[in-house]
């Protein structure tokens, strides 16, 4: 099927963003353009302070919009109700790049949690354990963030952002923390999870040992995305001209 015929998962267009005020006010983000469509999987990259981390969350409906066009699912996050983005949110499931367990918690409450604040419902303890056996936790369902290693807290955190069946997910430097062997494993793990659910990933990284993992990279630089490659974006480039 050709991807340019679905609605994007992320649409936006000529999205600018600013912090500060008054004197203080400075652009960080510049006319972004991007479509990213249902089930691809995008790797962001960049210096640090390009504004990687001001689009994600921009893109999360964790910050609001200012200026520019920006829709996820087809919805445009500019005139969303504070109750319509909570919803939007729960469409997402977020990993960052400090795992953000709950120490108190362990590794199947963590988890448990993300899916009673998606759904609420009881039948969910299972859900929570055989999300946790997927990756690679089984044995561990009970421990406490304290007695896990580096790669295997990130990797609670991946099954907390996609227990819930997310439609995206989006990922803030999941593998910084780790050696080269845990950040291969983890990203393989969100790539196999997210294939498997037909979500779409979008994915902020500065490490080149998982390039490869991407449908198709894109480069943010001073606050502009200069890059926007692969055979496919090349057709949505020319499709934006008639949007
Ligand atoms: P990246 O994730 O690529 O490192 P960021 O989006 O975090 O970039 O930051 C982009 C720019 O915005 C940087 O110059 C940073 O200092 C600035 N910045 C980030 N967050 C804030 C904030 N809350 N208030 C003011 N400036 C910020
Ligand atoms: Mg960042």
């Amino acid at each position: 099927m050709d991807p340019t015929s679905l609605t994007p998962a992320i649409a936006i267009q000529n999205l600018n963003h600013y912090y500060g005020h008054g004197k203080l006010r400075k652009q960080i983000l510049f006319e972004i353009n991007l479509n990213i469509y249902p089930g691809e999987i995008v790797i962001m990259t960049g210096p640090s302070g390009s504004g990687k981390t001001t689009l994600l969350t921009l893109i999360g409906a964790l910050r609001s919009v200012q200026e520019g066009s920006l829709k996820i699912f087809d919805q445009e996050l500019g005139n969303t109700s504070p109750m319509q983005q909570v919803m939007i949110r729960r469409e997402i499931g977020y990993i960052f790049q400090a795992h953000n367990l709950l120490r108190s918690l362990t590794a199947k409450q963590n988890v448990l949690m993300s899916l009673q604040l998606h759904s609420g419902s009881t039948a969910i303890e299972q859900q929570a354990e055989a999300i946790l056996q997927k990756v690679g936790l089984g044995e561990r369902i009970d421990y406490y963030p304290d007695h896990l290693s580096g790669g295997q807290k990130q990797r609670v955190a991946i099954a907390r952002a996609l227990a819930s069946h997310p439609r995206l997910v989006l990922a803030d430097e999941p593998t910084a923390a780790l050696d080269k062997q845990s950040g291969r494993d983890v990203v393989e793990l969100m790539q196999h999870l997210a294939k498997e659910q037909g979500c779409t990933i979008l994915l902020v990284t500065h490490d080149n040992r998982i390039l490869d993992i991407a449908d198709r990279i894109i480069q943010m630089e001073d606050g502009c995305l200069i890059r926007n490659s692969n055979p496919m974006s090349t057709t949505l480039t020319g499709d934006r001209q008639t949007a």
